[in-house]
């Protein structure tokens, strides 16, 4: 069973004592995530199990028991989320662009980043950034982005040339060039 309750998920996680402990929730998890329809990833609380253990499935299963990052890029990428514990919902989040995790059942570091041009790698550095925030109560909502509002006149020529700023620099280009900028979110239009 899967919870749903917002209550319920927001709170906090307790580390497990001994990895044997964390490799059977682990255990649980893995297999509640493989029955589930599309699911990559799963933390303990939310098979109501209030301990720091989670995992991913996108390349291969992975378990991590008390898992922290311990460091983690500043600059973000925008990802869509969906969430077992709510189904049918989708929220566009900031992620780090890569993290470095440590976890009590892995020797070393381990490194997720979504720069790769593997589309995978991104799955995966976003899943291990939303099940560590379940262990801390926080849910994918709080990690929503709303992209700046694009006021674009609608049907701009590829060809026709248009200013966007960044709030520091000013540019003139055309705007097949301009677009992918101010849907990047980083430039808007500038006024005329
Ligand atoms: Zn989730």
């Amino acid at each position: 069973m899967i919870i749903t309750e917002m209550k319920q998920l927001q709170l906090m996680c307790e580390e497990v004592k001994t990895v044997k402990e964390g490799e059977e929730i682990g255990a649980q998890l893995l297999k509640e995530l493989t029955e589930s329809e599309n699911g990559i990833g799963l933390a303990a609380n939310q098979i109501g199990i209030n301990k720091r253990v989670c995992v991913i499935n996108v390349k291969e299963p992975l378990v991590l028991i008390n898992p922290r990052i311990v460091e983690k890029s500043e600059d973000q990428f925008v990802f869509a989320e969906g969430c077992l514990s709510f189904p049918g919902k989708h929220v566009k989040t900031g992620r780090h662009t890569s993290v470095i995790v440590e976890a009590d059942n892995h020797e070393g570091k381990l490194s997720f980043s979504a720069e790769s041009e593997d589309i995978n790698d991104a799955f995966e550095c976003a899943c291990v950034q939303h099940e560590i925030d379940h262990l801390d109560g926080i849910t994918m909502f709080e990690r929503s982005v709303t992209p700046q509002p694009v006021r674009v006149p609608k049907k701009i020529g590829r060809n026709e040339r248009v200013t966007i700023t960044d709030g520091k620099e000013t540019k003139e280009l055309k705007w097949k060039k301009a677009q992918p900028l101010v849907e990047s979110g980083d430039w808007e239009m500038a006024p005329a």
